[in-house]
């Protein structure tokens, strides 16, 4: 049996979700311990997604949870040991404290890959712990392969190992394009993103094969792996994917992505929630704190609980403020005119939430 373990972390967002989901359908020989970190403070959607999962997968999601000693939820138990101390972009002690600490005691000292599932129309890197006995994978992109080891990989200083293993590995048409790239060292002028990017484009397949063999040389968890299925996948997942993945498994997408209609002063908008996480978020924008006070109003009102001794989640501006009626209708104006502006310059953008969902904590929003 293989000694290395495999998991994967379920945010309550959608793109793990349909991650868990995928990889149940093409590598159901992997044996991955799906878990969640729970700071107790999600939506009731959340928790319906993370059942009609474990239907799907056949498997428990184990459950972490920071301070299980405590008889509180953990957020308001680390958070009475802060003396009240919201948490904030600039002090994010609630990603280290409730997630992030309690994934690298679940996995302790093993090796273990991660799979991650950031998808192919994103362009960002995701969590990658600074334990070296954990590996991020992420099936869904174009590179599967972090940034650690891409950059070791296409290091000016490993130019000649890395070209005799693709001479060993690929053996076409593209062999010669392939050493030429190879061979011409990153400078100011030729970045490791380029060379990644035509290489990729030369081969995923050949790519990730010569990467595996190259990660053979290392101390990466992987490399106590005597084979890897996910090296010859060459599927790509963007937005549109990740959803019907959740509507042809049965398993769902969770109501808040759902857009709802709202209307002022004769104009029409639509309003969701960008984002799974905890319904407090001080990451979420203005127009999904109106979302929550109007489609939530009790969990608006438990986050109004927290603004005492002068913190507040959103800065200078208290939530007590925010539900005014006028500043409301000035909301969600500047937010239908926003929309309009950037469905003007590209009809591709869906709207301004799903441009947003990028930003923010990626142990919490995948
Ligand atoms: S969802 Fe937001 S508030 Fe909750 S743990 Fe993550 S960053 Fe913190």
């Amino acid at each position: 049996m293989s000694k290395v373990r495999h998991v994967l972390g379920i945010s309550g967002g959608k793109d793990s979700a349909a991650l868990a989901i995928y990889m149940k359908i093409h590598y159901p020989e992997l044996d991955i311990e799906y878990y969640t970190a729970d700071t107790g403070k999600e939506l009731k959607e959340t928790y319906e997604l993370i059942k009609n999962l474990e239907i799907f997968l056949g498997k428990k999601i184990i459950q972490l949870r920071g301070y299980k000693e405590s008889p509180e939820i953990a957020f308001d138990h680390k958070l009475k040991m802060l003396g009240g101390f919201l948490p904030s972009a600039q002090n994010r002690w609630c990603t280290k404290y409730l997630k992030l600490d309690p994934f690298e005691k679940f996995v302790g000292d093993d090796p273990v890959i991660s799979y991650v599932g950031i998808r192919g129309d994103e362009d960002r890197e995701g969590y990658i712990s600074k334990k070296t006995n954990i590996q991020s994978i992420f099936p869904f992109r174009k590179n599967i392969w972090s940034e650690d080891v891409i950059s070791k990989f296409l290091s000016n200083l490993n130019i000649e190992v890395v070209s005799d293993i693709f001479k060993s590995a690929v053996q076409n048409n593209k062999s010669e394009r392939i050493q030429e790239i190879l061979l011409t060292k990153l400078s100011p002028n030729y970045n490791q993103q380029q060379k990644l990017n035509q290489l990729l484009d030369l081969g995923i397949k050949e790519f990730n094969h010569a990467v595996f063999s190259f990660i053979k040389t290392t101390n990466y968890p992987l490399s106590q792996e005597d084979s890897f299925a996910l090296i010859n996948n060459e599927e790509i997942l963007v937005r549109d994917d990740i959803f019907k993945l959740l509507e042809d498994s049965g398993v769902g997408v969770p109501e808040y992505y759902k857009e709802i209609e709202f209307e002022i002063d004769g104009k029409k908008g639509t309003y969701a929630r960008s984002r799974s996480g905890c319904f407090f978020c001080f990451y979420q924008q203005k127009i999904e704190w109106i979302w929550l006070y109007e489609q939530h109003p009790e969990k608006f009102a438990e986050a109004m609980e927290y603004e005492k001794d002068g913190y507040a989640w959103i800065q200078d501006e208290p939530l007590s403020d925010i539900i005014k009626p006028e500043r409301i209708a000035q909301i969600k104006e500047n937010y239908i005119k926003r929309s309009e502006r950037k469905t003007s310059t590209s009809p591709y953008l869906l709207d301004i939430l799903a441009e947003a969902e990028g930003e923010g904590c990626a142990s919490c929003f995948i």
